[in-house]
C-alpha cells in the first residue's frame, strides 16, 4: 500500500478540507497520510474536534510544515507526529500566524504601490478559512485579476525572494523549529531539500539535530532521490517523502495518490492511538 507524508488543506493553501483530503486518501488507497499545513495544526485539530479521528482505514499522522527564516533560501521543515495541543507549540504558532497577517498586508501595500489593483479583502476571500495567509493566496488573486497566467508567473515576477513584493517570514531559525517540534514530541524532517538549491546548507542542516530528510518528492529526479537517500544514510536520518498535494488542477500532483511512497518509509513517523 502507498503512503503520502506531505499534503495541504484549506487550513493553509490547499483546496480540500481535511475531511475531503481523508476521503480522497481513502479512495486512493493510502495507508498513511500526513497533514502538513504551512505553520498551522488547525486542520488536524479540526479533525480531532469533529469526531473524524481516528479515521477508518487511513492512518493519519498529525503534521505541520514550518517556514524558516533565512536571508536568501527557502527552507521548510516538516514536523510529524506532533502533539498539536502542546502549549509552547501553539503559543509560537499564534505568533507566527499573526505575523503572516502583518506580512500579507505589507505585501498587498507593496503591490498597490507597484500599481496592482489588489485589496486585502480580495486575498482574504481567496484564503477563506485559512488563518495561515500565504503568497499562494496573493498569487491566486493576481491570476484571477488577469495580471498573470499562472501563480508561478506571479512568483517569478513579484512574490519570490528578491522580487519587489516579497516580505520575509517571522523570524524562526531552523534550530528553533527543530526544538519546537521535539518538545512537542514530534520528528523534524527537512522538506524538499532540492528546492534549497544549496547542498552545503542542506548538509549543515542534516548535522543540526534534525531527524529526517524528504528524499521522495515530485521535483526530485532519480539522481536527486539517490543523492538524498545517500545523505540520509550518511547522517543516519529517516528518509521521508510526499507529494506536496495542494489540490489544484494547475499544480502537480493534480490528484492525491499519483505520487506516493512505500509504507515502510511512513511507519517510523506514525504513532498508533493509545
Ligand atoms: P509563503 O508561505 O507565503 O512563503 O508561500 C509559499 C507557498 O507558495 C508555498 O507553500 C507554495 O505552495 C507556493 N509557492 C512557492 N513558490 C512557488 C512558485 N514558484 N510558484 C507557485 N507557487 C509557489
Ligand atoms: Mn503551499
Ligand atoms: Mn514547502
Ligand atoms: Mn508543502
Amino acid at each position: 500500500m502507498p503512503s503520502d507524508l506531505h499534503t495541504h488543506t484549506t487550513f493553509s493553501d490547499g483546496k480540500l478540507t481535511p475531511e475531503e483530503l481523508i476521503s480522497a486518501a481513502r479512495q486512493a488507497g493510502l495507508s498513511y497520510l500526513a497533514i502538513t499545513d504551512h505553520d498551522t495544526v488547525d486542520g488536524v485539530a479540526h479533525l480531532y474536534e469533529n469526531g473524524f479521528y481516528p479515521t477508518k482505514g487511513v492512518r493519519v499522522i498529525p503534521g505541520i510544515e514550518f517556514s524558516a527564516h533565512h536571508p536568501t533560501r527557502e527552507i521548510h521543515v516538516l514536523g510529524f507526529n506532533v502533539d498539536i495541543y502542546n502549549s509552547e507549540l501553539t503559543d509560537k504558532l499564534n505568533d507566527v500566524t499573526e505575523a503572516r497577517w502583518t506580512r500579507f498586508s505589507e505585501m498587498v501595500a507593496k503591490l498597490q504601490k507597484l500599481g496592482y489593483d489588489i485589496r486585502e479583502k480580495d486575498v482574504l476571500a481567496v484564503a477563506g478559512a485559512s488563518k495561515s495567509i500565504s503568497r499562494s493566496h496573493i498569487g491566486r488573486v493576481l491570476v484571477s485579476k488577469g495580471y498573470f497566467k499562472t501563480v508561478r508567473d506571479a512568483f517569478s515576477e513579484l512574490l519570490q525572494k528578491g522580487q519587489p513584493a516579497y516580505v520575509p517570514h517571522y523570524r524562526l531559525e531552523v534550530a528553533d523549529i527543530i526544538s519546537l517540534i521535539h518538545q512537542a514530541g514530534g520528528k523534524a524532517v527537512l522538506a524538499h531539500p532540492k528546492l534549497i538549491w544549496d547542498d552545503a546548507l542542506v548538509e549543515e542542516i542534516c548535522r543540526s539535530g534534525i531527524d529526517g530528510i524528504e528524499v521522495f518528492y515530485p521535483q526530485h529526479n532519480p539522481e536527486d532521490t539517490a543523492h538524498y537517500l545517500a545523505l540520509a544514510e550518511k547522517y543516519q536520518l529517516l528518509p521521508s517523502g510526499g507529494s506536496d498535494f495542494h489540490g489544484f488542477p494547475t499544480r502537480y500532483p493534480t490528484e492525491l495518490g499519483i505520487f506516493t511512497i512505500e509504507d515502510r518509509y511512513a511507519e517510523p513517523f506514525y504513532q498508533p492511538e493509545t
